[in-house]
């Protein structure tokens, strides 16, 4: 079998595992809640471990490893390594590969979890009934890590080590053996896996494309709950280089949280983020094209004099958006420019910054109001 493909093949480990863990998830664990109770003890215990590799997978795996989003320290790879092997999600070159596969050819036959296929291929399918072939040439640059090497060579041990027996380990400390098998295993094993796998099933079919209409990924906010943010991933396929998700302030992206609180101790550098006006320009065009879209599915009479206006209203947008852009780019420049710059000059550019900022916010106030309160333009493209 070449790299990147893959056979249909039943995967008879992974569907005793997967099949296990939500079978006891859903029968032995509430039973065990309505009879013995579950203490203050083991919902931390669950608690921390859900926070824990759930994070260790977004920021980790995700962002540190597959995207390079921004560079850890030591401890916060190791960290990563550690508690994202105890996620039982497979070692983090494996992931990386595989997820870096899914970008570059998405929804396509080399995507090894293709929504294209359908919605249950996509969450868990792919796992139990078909074996892909992983071509690693693709995480070169994570496999010179000999940290990540050693995870992926004895992957098993991690595994184990740090998803069952520290938890067990705890538990039975604590006086609380059952409790940790239920809730510190098999409990949040089938409720990480399940959040981890709605990005590329719920993900990739339900939710707003509000940077890219043509692209299957979509934002979603629950998933985005579930997942400590990266629920907003029409955004994450169109910036994947960017260490948010949730780019907006109000947006609710703990990973994003993590790695500024991790910048912010001496931990994480180099936190990549994409310009504001380059998201802001891809906003407005995903804006412009749905409303193109569904203006020539209607064809009203009136139809062609409304879409040139749109055109003419978007032009100007776009324009205030570039002019704002350019200002801005270019007081920044000059603000770190090693030579010398007169305060006066540089007030004063900081003055047309504002201007153009206020000239763009103006315009789209406009193009908001054409788009939402002309009646011939559907509702689906009401912004
Ligand atoms: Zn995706
Ligand atoms: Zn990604």
């Amino acid at each position: 079998m070449s790299p990147g493909r893959m056979i249909r093949k039943l995967n008879v480990f992974n569907l005793v595992f997967f099949g296990s863990l939500l079978f006891i998830t859903l029968t032995a664990l509430p039973c065990y809640a309505v009879r013995v109770g579950v203490s203050r003890s083991e919902w931390l215990l669950f608690f921390g471990y859900v926070i824990a590799t759930g994070l260790s997978v977004t920021v980790g795996y995700h962002r540190l490893f597959a995207h390079r989003s921004f560079q850890a320290s030591r401890l916060v790879t190791f960290l990563s390594l550690l508690f994202g092997a105890a996620a039982f999600e497979q070692s983090a070159l494996l992931w990386s590969s595989q997820h870096r596969d899914h970008h570059l050819y998405v929804d396509t036959e080399r995507d090894p979890y293709n929504i294209k296929r359908g919605f249950w291929y996509a969450h868990v399918g792919w796992i139990l009934f078909w074996r892909h072939e992983t071509d690693y040439s693709n995480v070169k640059d994570l496999a010179e890590d000999r940290l990540i090497l050693h995870q992926h060579r004895y992957y098993p041990v991690w595994a184990i080590t740090a998803g069952i027996v520290l938890p067990l380990a705890i538990g039975a400390a604590t006086g609380h053996f059952m409790g940790a098998v239920l809730l510190g295993v098999v409990g949040r094993l089938t409720l990480v896996h399940h959040s981890t796998w709605s990005i590329n099933s719920i993900c990739h079919t339900f939710g707003k494309a509000t940077y890219d209409i043509d692209a299957t990924a979509r934002d979603h906010w629950l998933v985005a709950f579930l997942t400590n943010g990266e629920g907003y991933h029409n955004f994450h396929h169109r910036f994947a280089s960017d260490y948010r998700n949730g780019v907006r302030w109000y947006q609710w992206d703990p990973s994003k949280w993590t790695i500024a609180l991790l910048h912010g101790c001496g931990l994480a550098s180099k936190l990549h983020r994409v310009r504001p006006h380059a998201i802001l320009a891809a906003r407005v065009a995903a804006e412009h094209q749905r409303v193109e879209r569904e203006l020539g599915r209607q064809r009203h009479p009136s139809g062609t004099a409304l879409l040139e206006t749109v055109r003419q209203r978007y032009a100007a947008l776009k324009n205030a958006l570039e002019e704002w852009g350019r200002v801005e780019e270019e007081f920044r420049r000059l603000r770190k420019a090693t030579v010398e710059t007169s305060r006066t000059y540089l007030h004063s550019m900081r003055r047309q910054v504002a201007q153009r900022r206020l000239a763009f916010v103006e315009a789209r106030r406009q193009w908001v109001a054409l788009i939402n309160a002309n009646p011939l333009i559907p509702r689906a493209a009401h912004i």
